[in-house]
């Protein structure tokens, strides 16, 4: 499945009108708009949903101080059209939400996409008939769609999570969430705020917000790894030499394990000497970012060859913590480094040593209630004027789960996923014939750079759909032992790693009652894409082709 870009861009009729079609889209972040383009350029009647009033998806609602990609931008974004690729220009390293916004309006429009999505609409159920194999597609606004296809674009990381904080909607101040943050500036000027929240959206947020507040109260229950992000302007000499070599970034992305044009160094952490190690993680640790957790291709897997890595981050931070009580508390001692996902910072740590930030560690002493006027612990009470909750998502499944799917038999998909999510390759759900999953649940997803991983599979789908047609099939739908053999081959491999030994989103763990499963595959972007390929070749091994009523 690697690829070059090969499509041009160009306007296509619009189909918001059309209560038929052959496909259904929800969501309108990177995956959705790519996915409408495609399907048209197929020549795909296509309608899209969309809950929010624009275009975006996670850069739409994630408007917090701070807010920025962790991916480069040069590699986080489309690489299928060459023209949209060497026309659009990059300003930092890391963009800014607001920039990435743009650039998604941007495509949307030089796409002409906009006329193909339904704004403002939130997907409610979708429901198959088994007689004619279609999918009815009911919305809130009243809408019903039936469509032959339905493309799940609903995001791995777009179902914000609100712990149950006992008395939260009695608090008197301002309550913010960073992943539904107001598009009107938000002034902390004079007020005493709190952060809830040190993952990465916490880490990139609190330093700014402690820039602003008369006092800033960072609420942390875990520790987590930040690396500095290294963030910068792009030179027009840098641009220049990225873009004439585009073609063999986006080659070495594709080939990649994460999406990006990393290459680890290529001995293993222990078989280099001392200094050379060292010298490793100094040049991974200057160019900055989650990278680091790649230094050496074993550090995920190996505990010995983990360490290293931890001993040298936990000096590179300690350097930075003037009160080594305070570094002892944000340092994390409970999981292998990167196991969970490395959070990116500019100047966190340095925050602490501000003499209008506390760091209250809400580990031994939790948070018991929030009332007017601040937040309980169980030893102390703090006076706040405004909160921020940092807290997180419901990953991988809480989009969906949201969404009544009922495939054969009346089965919905939320009670089969009761024990975890059950998918073949992350893209088909037994008894969900034609319904595909994008960045879900059995996919890289979120271990990957999730605009090359969206790409990866709209084609994968779309390939799929062209051999159906071709072939006088209705549709195509995983049979239960492939996505039990998936499920096995991805414990398996998640496994054989440090990954299961953190509490991680990964894992379900922050959600109260969720299952504890790994729910990502974890062999590698070019693996699975390898992998998918193979399917797709012999003729969509592990799928059952239908023939319609
Ligand atoms: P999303 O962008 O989440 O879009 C899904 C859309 O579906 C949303 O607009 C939502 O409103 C809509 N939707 C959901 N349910 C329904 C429904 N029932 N009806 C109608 N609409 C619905 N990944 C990286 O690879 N690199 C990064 O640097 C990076 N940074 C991130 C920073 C933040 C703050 C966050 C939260 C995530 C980040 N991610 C990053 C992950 C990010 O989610 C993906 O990179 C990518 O943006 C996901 O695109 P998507 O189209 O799959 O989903
Ligand atoms: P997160 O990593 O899940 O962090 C949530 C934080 O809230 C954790 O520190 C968690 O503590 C805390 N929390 C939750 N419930 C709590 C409670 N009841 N009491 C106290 N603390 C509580 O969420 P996120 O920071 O939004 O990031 C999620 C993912 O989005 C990232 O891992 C990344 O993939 C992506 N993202 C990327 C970027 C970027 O740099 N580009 C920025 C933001 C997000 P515990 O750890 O103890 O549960």
């Amino acid at each position: 499945m690697a690829r070059r870009p090969t499509s041009t861009v160009g306007a296509v009729s619009n189909s918001a009108e059309l209560d038929v079609v052959d496909a259904v889209v929800v969501g309108a972040g990177f995956a959705g708009l790519y996915a409408l383009h495609k399907f048209r350029s197929q020549g795909l009647s296509v309608r899209v949903f969309e809950a929010a009033p624009e275009v975006g998806g996670t850069w739409y609602f994630n408007r917090y101080p701070g807010a920025r990609c962790d991916v480069e931008s040069v590699d986080y974004c489309f690489s299928f059209s060459e023209e949209l690729q060497q026309e659009w220009t990059w300003t930092e390293k890391y963009a800014t939400q607001a920039e990435i916004l743009r650039y998604m309006n941007w495509v949307a429009d030089r796409l002409d996409l906009r006329g193909g999505i339904t704004f403002n609409t939130r997907v409610t159920s979708a429901t198959l008939d088994e007689q004619s194999l279609r999918w009815t597609v009911v919305t809130d606004t009243g809408e019903t769609v039936t469509a032959r296809f339905v493309v799940m674009a609903t995001g791995p990381l777009s179902a914000a999570l609100t712990p149950a904080f006992p008395g939260l909607d009695t608090f008197a101040g301002e309550v913010y969430h960073t992943a539904h943050w107001p598009h009107e500036p938000v002034d902390f000027t004079g007020k005493r705020v709190a952060v809830i929240g040190t993952g990465s959206s916490g880490i990139q947020s609190i330093p700014l917000i402690a820039e602003q507040a008369e006092h800033l109260y960072v609420f942390q229950r875990t520790p987590n790894f930040s690396v500095p992000a290294g963030n910068r302007p792009l030179t027009a000499e840098e641009v220049a030499e990225i873009k004439a070599n585009y073609a063999e970034r986006r080659r070495l992305s594709w080939r990649s394990g994460g999406g990006s044009p990393h290459i680890a160094h290529p001995k293993l952490t222990m078989e280099v000497s001392a200094e050379e190690r060292r010298a490793a993680f100094e040049r991974r640790w200057d160019l900055g970012g989650v990278l680091f957790s790649k230094t050496f291709s074993d550090q995920m897997i190996d505990e010995a060859a983990n360490e290293e890595a931890r001993k040298f981050y936990e000096e590179k931070v300690r350097a930075v913590i003037d009160d080594p009580a305070l570094a002892d508390l944000l340092i994390p001692n409970d999981h292998p480094i990167g196991t969970k996902r490395i959070c990116t910072d500019t100047n966190y740590f340095q925050t602490f040593n501000r003499p209008n930030v506390t760091l209250v560690s809400v580990r031994n002493t939790p948070i018991e209630s929030i009332d007017p006027t601040g937040i309980a612990t169980s030893d102390t009470h703090y006076d706040i004027d405004a909160l921020v909750l940092a807290t997180g998502f419901d990953a991988m499944t809480g989009a969906l789960d949201k969404i009544d799917i009922v495939g054969r038999d009346g089965r919905r998909l939320r009670e089969d996923w009761a024990d975890g999510p059950r998918t073949y390759l992350g893209l088909g759900v037994d008894g969900f014939p034609n319904l595909f999953l994008v960045s879900g649940p059995g996919a890289p997803a979120v271990l990957a750079n999730m605009v090359l991983h969206a790409e990866a599979h709209i084609d994968w789908i779309a390939d799929a759909i062209g051999f159906l047609d071709d072939h006088g099939y209705a549709a195509l739908e995983a049979t239960p032992e492939s996505v039990d053999n998936w499920i096995a081959e991805c414990n398996q491999r998640a496994e054989a790693t440090l990954f299961p030994k953190a509490n991680s989103w990964y894992m379900g763990a922050n959600v109260p009652g969720k299952p504890r499963v790994f729910m990502l595959f974890i062999g590698g972007f070019a693996a699975y894409l390898d992998i998918c390929a193979e399917v797709a070749a012999a003729g969509y091994k592990g799928f059952s082709l239908l023939k319609g009523a």
